[in-house]
């Protein structure tokens, strides 16, 4: 079963890939982490992306399209793979259509009012974890490994403002896109608990199996 992710930033697509995972074995790519990885490591694509990151732009669709295609032809993809963060465009996803097969779009529907606050007080851990300020109580590490909590550099006011505005404009249309496939399952990403959300989400990925 192969998996679209798709949300605006803050919708918490990083934190259903991580229940999806577990659960159902998917390789998680994540282009936003491929990105981030090669900016550690000073690669060319790195430099590149660097400045598109910061900006809250897209990344040019040549260099992501090849990225992603690179990691699905020649990685490892089990019981299939999920993408979140890929693709954020038509063209993306026409692209996409080209090398893979996908099977379904989970869209994650959050209201706008609610992505500010979800994302500048985001808190990460390179486990892939993830918390709000608000129930951190003040702490500063990890509660699964200990490791220091940071925030993203692209977590700032006027860098998500950007990021929001690139999703309504480029990536929002890919639900019609999904829908015309008959490939679209929404979830309500704004109430309930992460677990609340991935209930819904697992009995459509259970259904689908079916
Ligand atoms: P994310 O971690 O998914 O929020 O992505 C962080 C940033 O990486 C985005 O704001 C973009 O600048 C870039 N990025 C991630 N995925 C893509 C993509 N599919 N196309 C272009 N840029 C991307």
């Amino acid at each position: 079963m192969n998996i679209v992710l798709l949300g605006a930033p803050g919708a918490g697509k990083g934190t259903q890939a991580a229940f999806i995972q577990e659960k159902y074995g998917l390789v998680h790519i994540a282009t936003g982490d491929i990105f981030r990885a090669n900016i550690k490591g000073g690669t060319p694509i790195g430099k590149l992306a660097k400045s598109y990151i910061d900006a809250g732009k897209l990344v040019p669709d040549e260099v992501t399209c090849e990225l992603v295609k690179d990691r699905l032809l020649n990685g490892s993809s089990g019981n299939g793979f999920m993408l979140d963060g890929f693709p954020r465009n038509i063209f993306q996803a026409r692209e996409l259509d080209k090398f893979a097969d996908i099977d379904l779009c989970v869209n994650i529907d959050v209201d706008k009012s609610l992505l500010m606050d979800r994302i500048c007080g985001r808190r990460m851990c390179s486990c892939g974890a993830s918390y709000h300020v608000s129930t951190l109580g003040g702490a500063t590490t990890c509660a699964k490994c200990g490791k220091p909590l940071y925030r993203r550099e692209d977590d700032n006011p006027a860098t998500v403002e950007a990021r929001i505005n690139t999703y309504t404009q480029q990536t929002a249309p890919l639900v019609e896109y999904y829908a015309a496939q008959g490939k679209l399952f929404t979830v309500d990403g704004g109430a309930g608990s992460p677990a609340d959300i991935f209930a819904a989400i697992d009995a459509e990925l259970k259904r689908y199996l079916k």
